[in-house]
């Protein structure tokens, strides 16, 4: 059975399309690296974007940068993410601040636009960031939360949401993909419930971009956030993305008011007027320098292709859970993620008491998961920077570690 699973991932490999991309990413020490839904590996590509933006841009250009293009890129970089990971026509995303920072924004525009409501609804097993953001917006604006207890091994579901809902939800709140479990959660319908009761939709894509195709104006929804340093490979701190629909752009305001979301930045005038469009999103300075490796990282998702990303991650997954059947599940090790591919997203977490020893040993061997409390370990083999082959030594040193410590 060994034998058929490493056959297997050889004629994975061999009949993977994708596989040239792996060469783009600069070599690392290591044996297997499962953690790509946490940090992206950076591209070749990307060190020498760095370089030559640090000598020619910003060495060379110095102050004229800024209208050379620099003001422009946080509405070109997101036009470019809408069309190529997202399904949003342009305009309706910039690139800015961090998914925390944005997510705020967005959350207190949403429920200010609802005067009136005063509930939002979430999920307990949704990123901590959102939770605590909706926390503080709550105390300050007087709203209760509502809470939706989401299964752990799967993730929210429609029918959870209609019964949460009424005529005083402001907004509701959830990840497209559950950052624990890897659960995709079934858009469309759950605007559709969350439309029918009058409330706003914000959704969180940090686990999606670059993953999971999205279809953000098909799928009706009104606000998004997300980050561009897992899937995306934009690097450690890299900005986020806000999306914001069109239609709702003019009576949506958000609470920084800072002065690169002036209609007219530089008059330095008295009083803040919103820029038209997207561009009120931003509040200060745009992080000009974290966004030179999205150029790199946004030419390598159009080469190739949001669809045939999603198709190899989910081969990709698929040979993580029959890895986990065959070597681990003997070893009391369990499957927290869906099984179905129609509901699993980019990662496969497996459980079992006592994981956390495992991490050392693992990181020793050259491997690198992902922990999760209290005793999760995430797979998240990114599909343009990882084979077959690096899932079966990942799985194969996973088990010998977990043969050892029991
Ligand atoms: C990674 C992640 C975040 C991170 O937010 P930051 O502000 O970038 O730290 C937020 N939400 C989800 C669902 C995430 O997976």
């Amino acid at each position: 059975m060994t034998d058929e699973l490493l056959a297997r991932a050889v004629a994975l490999d061999e009949a993977d399309p994708l596989a040239p991309f792996r060469e783009r990413f600069l070599p690392a020490p290591i044996v297997s690296y499962l953690d790509g839904n946490s940090l992206g590996r950076p591209l070749k590509a990307t060190a020498e974007l760095m370089d030559d933006f640090v000598r020619d841009q910003w060495g060379g250009r110095l102050i004229r940068g800024w209208t050379d293009g620099w003001l422009e890129w946080p509405l070109t970089l997101g036009d470019r993410l809408g069309e190529l990971a997202l399904g949003a026509a342009a305009g309706q995303i910039v690139v800015a601040d961090s998914t925390t920072v944005l997510l705020y924004k967005l959350a207190r525009a949403a429920v200010d636009a609802r005067p009136g409501r005063r509930k939002v609804v979430l999920d307990t097993d949704n990123f901590p960031t959102d939770r605590y953001v909706l926390e503080g917006i709550a105390a300050e604006r007087g709203l209760t939360l509502t809470w939706i207890t989401a299964d752990p091994d799967t993730g929210i579901h429609p029918e959870q949401v209609a019964d949460a809902v009424d005529e005083d939800t402001a907004l509701v709140l959830f990840s497209h993909v559950a950052y624990r479990s890897g659960w995709l959660a079934d858009v469309p319908e759950i605007n559709r419930i969350a439309h029918e009761a009058g409330a706003l939709t914000l959704w969180d894509l940090c686990h999606s971009a670059g993953s999971v195709p999205v279809r953000l104006d098909d799928w009706g929804v009104d606000l998004a956030v997300g980050c561009s340093y897992k899937y995306l490979n934009g690097g450690p701190g890299a900005p986020a993305f806000a999306y914001l629909r069109h239609e709702l752009q003019d009576s949506l305001r958000q609470p920084i008011q800072g002065w690169m979301g002036h209609r007219a930045a530089f008059e330095m005038g008295h009083g803040h007027e919103p820029a038209p469009g997207i561009r009120a999103l931003l509040s200060g300075t745009p992080p000009i320098l974290a966004m030179v490796p999205m150029h790199a990282n946004l030419d390598m998702l159009a080469e190739a292709g949001i669809e045939a990303v999603r198709t190899k991650s989910l081969l990709l997954t698929g040979f993580v859970l029959d890895l986990a059947d065959e070597w681990l599940a003997p070893l009391d090790v369990e499957v927290a993620s869906p099984r179905d591919p129609a509901r699993r997203g980019g990662h496969v977490t497996l459980r079992r008491p006592g994981f956390e020893q495992l991490l050392e040993p693992l990181w020793e061997s050259g491997v690198i998961p992902d922990y999760r409390r209290p005793d999760g370990l995430r797979i998240g083999p990114a599909p343009l920077s990882t084979s077959f082959a690096e899932v079966y030594q990942g799985l194969e040193l996973l088990r010998d570690h977990a043969g050892k410590h029991r």
